[in-house]
């Protein structure tokens, strides 16, 4: 615990501002507005799903930092909703107002070299990598950490966008064409047998809060399904919790966190960090008495972090759009399902391929939960 901390807390009334306007924006949004707050979203586009449901959204590129600063006058904290807020910005942020999680924490996570090197440092177990910056320096990593191999955009990756697996060296020159030249991250593969993900809570006095470690699965690289409680996870559970420690009291967090794990045979390697509510915590807002959400509003504001307690085994079954709810039949017998909610995020005529929504089910069991997530996504498609 840090004892000279600033422990002004805010009242309902007062307005958070988020950098972002996606759906992390918006179900913050929803927890700060039950709790009686005033949310102001900056996102670089209107009709944001953030803004649709937030008191105010200013349409500013993220990079505008004379806008940003506009923005933070307006409120009396900031936090974001994604991490590729430019440094700059977020600087220009934190001269006016504070900034939650600090600009410390985002700059190390946003860019995936730098997330590497700053967990190395901390004793905590990533994959082998290089940073590689010019062909000559991918040959060398490649060289150096064999193949398979997956080279990585340093930064503005999600879902697996700006990704290429090198299997041989006759795939170095597509894959340096396909980031097109950007700074990269050449990770060696990891030979999982599951991915794992952990959301914690950091309160402005040092308080700490971790919620159940929560079992994920991909498909094409999006996340596709979450459970939690995840099996056989007794040994598992407590070394997340320490590694989310650590890093928390390392970059003194005030606010939520993700950090995703490969499971290897029964030791934990971080993926990566949101420094950020996640898509593997959303089945928080049923499942939980306490959602992330509620999580970040709290620690932003400088209440202590509520509680991780469960209702039940809880999943989360993703909408990739689009195809869903698309005549009254399904969607009215969609939202009839006991134990299951539905979330839609205000993005009609998104391309294909982004996440549109999820759905939640609680059930006796991890897999009755799962099949009940699975039954409810799959009715949202029928006619
Ligand atoms: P990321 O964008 O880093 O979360 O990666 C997306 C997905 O690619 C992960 O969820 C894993 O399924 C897979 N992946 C990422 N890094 C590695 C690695 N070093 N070895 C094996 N699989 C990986």
């Amino acid at each position: 615990m840090t004892a000279e901390r600033d422990d002004t807390v805010l009242l309902p009334g007062a307005t958070l501002g988020v950098l972002g306007g996606g759906q992390l924006g918006r179900m913050f949004a929803v927890a700060a507005a039950r709790l009686g707050y005033r949310v102001h979203v900056l996102a670089d586009g209107p009709d944001s799903p953030a803004g649709q449901v937030a008191l105010r959204e200013t349409v500013a590129a993220y990079d505008d930092a004379t806008a940003v600063a506009e923005f933070a006058r307006s409120v009396d904290v900031v936090t974001y909703e994604f991490e590729n807020v430019p440094t700059p910005s977020v600087e220009a942020a934190a001269a006016i107002v504070p900034v939650r999680p600090g600009p410390n924490f985002l700059d190390m996570t946003r860019h995936r070299g730098r997330e590497k090197q700053g967990l190395a440092d901390l004793g905590i177990p990533v994959a082998p990598f290089r940073v590689v910056a010019d062909p000559a320096s991918f040959t060398a990593a490649v060289a150096d950490l064999g193949t398979p191999s997956l080279l990585k955009t340093a930064e503005f990756g999600y879902d697996g966008k700006g990704q290429q697996w090198i299997e041989a060296d006759s795939d170095l020159a597509a894959a340096w064409q396909a980031v097109e030249g950007r700074e990269c991250v050449l990770e060696g593969a990891v030979r999982f047998d599951r991915e794992l993900s952990i959301v914690v809570c950091r309160g402005a006095n040092g308080d700490f809060a971790v919620y159940d470690l929560v079992e994920n699965e991909h498909v094409d690289g999006i996340l596709d399904l979450s459970t939690t409680p995840a099996a056989n996870v007794e040994s598992l559970q407590p070394e997340a919790a320490e590694i989310a420690r650590t890093i928390a009291e390392a970059y003194d967090v005030v606010g939520v966190f993700c950090i995703e794990f490969f499971d290897v045979a029964g030791s934990l390697v971080v993926n990566e960090i949101a420094p950020r509510p996640h898509n593997s915590g959303h089945l928080t807002i049923e499942g939980h008495h306490v959602s992330q959400f509620e999580q970040q509003v709290r620690a932003i504001c400088g209440l202590p972090p509520g509680s991780t307690e469960r209702r039940g085994p809880v999943a989360m079954a993703n909408l990739v759009g689009p195809g869903y709810a698309e005549n009254a039949t399904s969607w009215s017998r969609a939202v009839d399902r006991p134990r299951a909610s539905v979330h839609f995020y205000g993005k009609e005529g998104a391309p294909p391929g982004r996440k549109i929504g999820h759905v939640t089910a609680l059930g006796d069991t991890p897999d009755e939960a799962r099949d009940r997530a699975l039954a409810v996504r799959r009715s949202l498609r029928d006619c």
